[in-house]
This record gives C-alpha cells, sequence and structure tokens, in this order.
C-alpha cells in the first residue's frame, strides 16, 4: 500500500527523521485560512498516490497572500495522472542549497536491503537512470549484518559531501531510515529530495512510502495510514471481506480457496487455451457469506462470461461453500453459468446441496476447468 506525503511524513516524525514544518487542509478555504496564519513563503503541496506533481503544477510556491487564491484554487482543481487532489499539504517554503535523492527498498533479487542515491535529487529515478546513470549509487545492504559506516562512507564520496556536520545529520537520517525500513518491513522508503537548506540543516522535502501488505501487523496506530485511494473499488470490497482479489483481464471468473490453488487454477486455465478474469482466493476458512461477496465482486466485471469454482475441501467445508452457493443463486439472480468443482471435507453434503438445485458439479479440476473454457467458445 502506497502512503500519501503526509503520511510518509507522519512516520518520518516518529523516527525523528526532519521535515518541514506544514499542515494539512481538505479544502480552499481552509488551506487560506492556513496560508494567512503562516510566515511566507509557503509550498502547497497536492497529495495525491504519485510522483511528478511538481511538473505537473501539483507543487507551487506561494509568496504573497495575493498569489495564496489562485495557487490553492488551482492545485485543489487538478486531476494528476487520475488521481482528482482532494487534500493538499501546505509547508514552510524553504531556500534549498542542494536537493538529493535517498531511498531504501526491499530487493527480492539480491536478497538485501538496497540504498540507492543520487545528486541529481528532485527527478524522478527512472529519469536518472536512463539519462544520467553514473550518477547514481547503489548499495547492497545484508539485513543480518545491518547498515555499517563504510556504507554510509560509499555514500558521503559518491555525494562528495565532506563537512562533518552535514555527514552527522546525514548518518543520523540513513541510520534512522533503515531502522524504519527494517523495523516496519516497508518496500520502500524513498526522500526525493532530501534537501541540503540555508543554514546547512538537511530535511526530508518530500516522501513515499509503500508499505507491504503483509506487514501491517509491524505499524502501530495503522488505522491512522491506511488508505484504498489507489484500489479499484471491487479490490476495495475484496479486502474488506477477507478476499484475496486481483483483476486481470480474460473472462473466465475464478473462486478457489487457497492461493496456490488459485495460481494452479489460472495456470490450468490458460493451458487449456482460456483466460483467467482475476485471481480470488476465499481463504481456507468455510464462510458462505464469503462466497456471495466473491460472485458480487466478479460478476461486476463485464467481461466475465463464466464463473469457475475450484474448492478442495480440507479446512474448508464443501457444503458451506455449497450453502454460500445456494445463497448467492436465491438472491443474486445469477445469469452467468456456473462450474464447479468440489471435492474433499463433507463433498457428498455439498454435492447434495447443488444437486438440489440443478447444479452439476465434478470432483476433477481438470474437467471442470475444460469445461469453463469450452463455454467460452460457443
Ligand atoms: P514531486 O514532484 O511529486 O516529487 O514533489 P516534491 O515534493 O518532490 O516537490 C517537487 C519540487 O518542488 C522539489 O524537488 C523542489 O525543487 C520544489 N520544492 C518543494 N518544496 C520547496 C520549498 O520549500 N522551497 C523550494 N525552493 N522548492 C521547493
Ligand atoms: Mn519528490
Amino acid at each position: 500500500m502506497k502512503l500519501y506525503e503526509f503520511q510518509g511524513k507522519g512516520l518520518f516524525a516518529r523516527y525523528h527523521i526532519p521535515t518541514p514544518k506544514g499542515k494539512m487542509a481538505e479544502n480552499v478555504n481552509q488551506a487560506l485560512d492556513i496560508i494567512k496564519n503562516s510566515k511566507l513563503p509557503v509550498v502547497v503541496k497536492a497529495q495525491v498516490l504519485t510522483g511528478g506533481r511538481g511538473k505537473a503544477g501539483g507543487v507551487k510556491l506561494v509568496r504573497s497572500l495575493d498569489e495564496a487564491n489562485e495557487v490553492v484554487n488551482s492545485i485543489f482543481g487538478l486531476d494528476i495522472k487520475g488521481y482528482k487532489v482532494k487534500k493538499v499539504l501546505i509547508e514552510e517554503g524553504l531556500e534549498i542549497k542542494k536537493e538529493i535523492y535517498l531511498s531504501f527498498l526491499m530487493n527480492r533479487n539480491s536478497e538485501k536491503i538496497t540504498l540507492i542515491t543520487s545528486g541529481e535529487g528532485g527527478m524522478e529515478i527512472e529519469t536518472v537512470a536512463k539519462e544520467k546513470p553514473e550518477a547514481i549509487l547503489k548499495v547492497d545492504i545484508d539485513p543480518l549484518l545491518g547498515i555499517k559506516s563504510y556504507h554510509i562512507t560509499s555514500v558521503f564520496d559518491h555525494l562528495h559531501i565532506s563537512d562533518r556536520e552535514l555527514q552527522k545529520q546525514f548518518t543520523d537520517i540513513i541510520k534512522k531510515m533503515y531502522k524504519m525500513v527494517t523495523e516496519l518491513y516497508l518496500n520502500l522508503v524513498e526522500i526525493n529530495p532530501l534537501v541540503i537548506i540555508k543554514g546547512n540543516r538537511i530535511l526530508a522535502l518530500d516522501s513515499k512510502v509503500i508499505i507491504d501488505d503483509n506487514g501491517v501487523g509491524f505499524i502501530k496506530d495503522f488505522d491512522a495510514f491506511k488508505n484504498y485511494d489507489d484500489l479499484t473499488p471491487e479490490e476495495i470490497t475484496a479486502k474488506e471481506n477477507g478476499l484475496s482479489f486481483v483483476k486481470l483481464n480474460g473472462n473466465i471468473g475464478c473462486i478457489v480457496n487457497g492461493a496456490g490453488l488459485a495460481m494452479a487454477t489460472m495456470d490450468m486455465i490458460k493451458h487449456f487455451g482460456g483466460e483467467p478474469a482475476n485471481f480470488l482466493d476465499v481463504g481456507g476458512s468455510s464462510n458462505p457469506e464469503k462466497v456471495i461477496n466473491a460472485i458480487k465482486i466478479i460478476r461486476k466485471d463485464k467481461n466475465v462470461k463464466v464463473i469457475l469454482f475450484n474448492i478442495f475441501g480440507g479446512i474448508t467445508r464443501c457444503d458451506d461453500i455449497a450453502n454460500g452457493i445456494k445463497k448467492a443463486v436465491e438472491i443474486l439472480d445469477i445469469k452467468l453459468p456456473l462450474v464447479i468443482r468440489l471435492t474433499g471435507t463433507n463433498e457428498k453434503e455439498g454435492v447434495d446441496i447443488l444437486r438440489s438445485l440443478g447444479l452439476e458439479t465434478t470432483t476433477s479440476m481438470q474437467k471442470a476447468v475444460k469445461k469453463a473454457v469450452s463455454l467460452i467458445g460457443e
């Protein structure tokens, strides 16, 4: 899950990583009030879950109260890469001497935590990688050893930072960011730009934090950071109902118990020439409500022409799934054909329930998948 800039800075505050002073506003009037009571200049920053806000006109300096109205209105009206601006962060305007890029990421390829830095701060790192790759330094840090002074020295060498006082502040920030990534199990924490301002102070001017969805438990008071703004309405419904759902572009809707079986189901659909419309894992529990919610989510996708159930009952009980299907058929008026593979715990009970509804089942995954694919061909 991506965090907004202000949320990321909220995490920075917990780790005592310095940021500019700022306040949030949710509408034009609030923003103008804050600006009236602030020392000018201030910077007004659109809060959206995408980068490149600066270029899109989403980050603007307000030097005088006369300018405030126009700047605030223009930013609240923006749509940046499909994200409408609903909140702005208003921060003290600073005199920047140098902009630096600094990030840590959980690097699954090298199985390390990778520090990335460049002297070309403010520019998107992808652009720097393309246009000036020699400006980027990557340092792999073994999580078992932790961050060492030689890692930090290589950063100073690369960025030509020799001033002792700056080195001290910089070291402090690097160590705190590393602590943050490891303690909170983050996929990414990026500061772009990290700035050196007048008086030789270093501050995080921007933040980009990506939380690992499996690691949210490491964050205290996580509800303050939770946001679903990056998800489709279907993905939100799935999350709220305890289903793992990923939308894909095919036409065979899948409802499966267990992530491994769901992956295997998608593979087999492909193998027989079909295209899955989604990944959906109803999980190991036996809750008829989950089945109903799963069907509701899947049929919102107009591409779906058939719904394939692949249930291998273990902890999941086939009769619970069958009852879920039964309820769904009763209340949802399902027009799509259902192909059902059902085997395992309480199989007989499940099959009986479905048969009473006139629904065929099979115990063979292969048969079910072939059938679903053939229905698409008709
Ligand atoms: P992004 O474009 O979405 O990455 O937004 P940033 O928060 O990184 O801001 C973009 C750019 O605006 C920064 O790289 C700075 O050059 C500039 N900027 C932001 N805040 C200030 C500030 O307080 N003073 C000055 N002079 N420039 C700022
Ligand atoms: Mn930035």
